[in-house]
């Protein structure tokens, strides 16, 4: 077996300070709230925070797909939580949030895949804090375009999906989606209207920079307009393992080379999420 290479030194951060850090730390702790920033212990939480972006989770913690790369659980999920719409945009609201980022988990099980559900958050959240705007980042509906029609219909300022790795790696990265079923989920969205279409990848699980840049293109050519990039960390050891870590210097000419493709914002960096900055892509 492998034996895990140490974090190298731009992986390790601080850990977040600030007056209204600390403020949303006690809110959250207070009234129970949940986001994905604390579940998933992101270490863009302070900097996030402080401008008034955080990522919601909806449908549950139990998601029906088993990605290599990610730590939600798999397993038959939960009910669904039909008063969930209200509690997202309740939370929003104590949070005072400028800028939300919605995301779920996979639900095959479910005969709409969850998307009423989604539609319903989307709407409760517009309701509750007409002046905060939202990115949803959402599943692939297997492609159903019955379901991604109920996103578009609320519109969403940014609406992501995101291809996680290159093609040759989708398999071994996330089982039960396809590199070409995303593009196409991507490609549908803008040709129906969505002004603002995003992505994101993670790297160091062994892609090649041909791999990366051939993505990038890839996602040109459905007219995606934010990509993400960031490095993959291993979130247990049953997870895929890292297989690199990529140097900064890399990630500035993903960087580079994405702009010069015409992408309006590109993300990349060692600790980029796909929410990271979220509020900077509205423009
Ligand atoms: Fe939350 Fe995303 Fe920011 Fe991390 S990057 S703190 S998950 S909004
Ligand atoms: Fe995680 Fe999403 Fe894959 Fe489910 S579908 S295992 S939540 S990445």
């Amino acid at each position: 077996t492998q034996k895990p290479q140490p974090k190298p030194k731009w992986l390790r951060v601080k850990l977040p300070t600030g007056k209204k850090y600390t403020e949303l730390r006690g809110l959250v702790d207070k009234y129970n709230l949940h986001t994905i920033c604390t579940s998933g212990s992101c270490p863009n939480m302070g900097e996030c925070w402080t401008e008034g972006t955080a990522t919601f989770m909806i449908l549950g913690n139990m998601c029906t797909r088993s990605c290599g790369f990610c730590g939600v659980k798999t397993g038959r999920p939960q009910m669904v939580d039909w008063d969930e719409p209200e509690k997202v945009a309740r939370s929003i609201k104590i949070m005072n949030i400028k800028h939300a980022v919605v995301t779920s988990v996979d639900r095959d099980d479910l005969k709409d895949m969850g998307s009423i559900i989604w539609a319903e958050t989307v709407k409760a959240i517009r309701r509750m804090n007409p002046e905060t705007t939202l990115e949803t980042l959402i599943p692939d509906f297997q492609g159903v375009t019955r379901n991604i029609d109920r996103i578009i219909a609320v519109k969403p300022e940014v609406v992501s999906h995101n291809m996680e790795t290159v093609k040759r790696l989708t398999r071994e990265v996330r089982i039960q989606a396809k590199y070409e079923r995303s593009l196409e989920v991507l490609r549908y969205l803008k040709e129906q209207g969505i002004e603002r279409t995003k992505s994101g990848i993670m790297l160091g699980l062994g892609e090649t920079e041909e791999e990366v840049i051939r993505t990038l293109e890839d996602l040109r050519s459905v007219g995606l307009d934010i990509v993400t990039l960031g490095q993959y960390l291993q979130p247990s050891k049953k997870h895929l393992p890292v297989k690199e870590f990529i140097p900064p210097e890399q990630f500035r000419k993903y960087e580079e080379i994405g702009l010069e493709m015409g992408f309006r914002h590109v993300e990349s960096g060692a600790l980029v999420r796909s929410s990271y900055k979220a509020q900077k892509h509205l423009t």
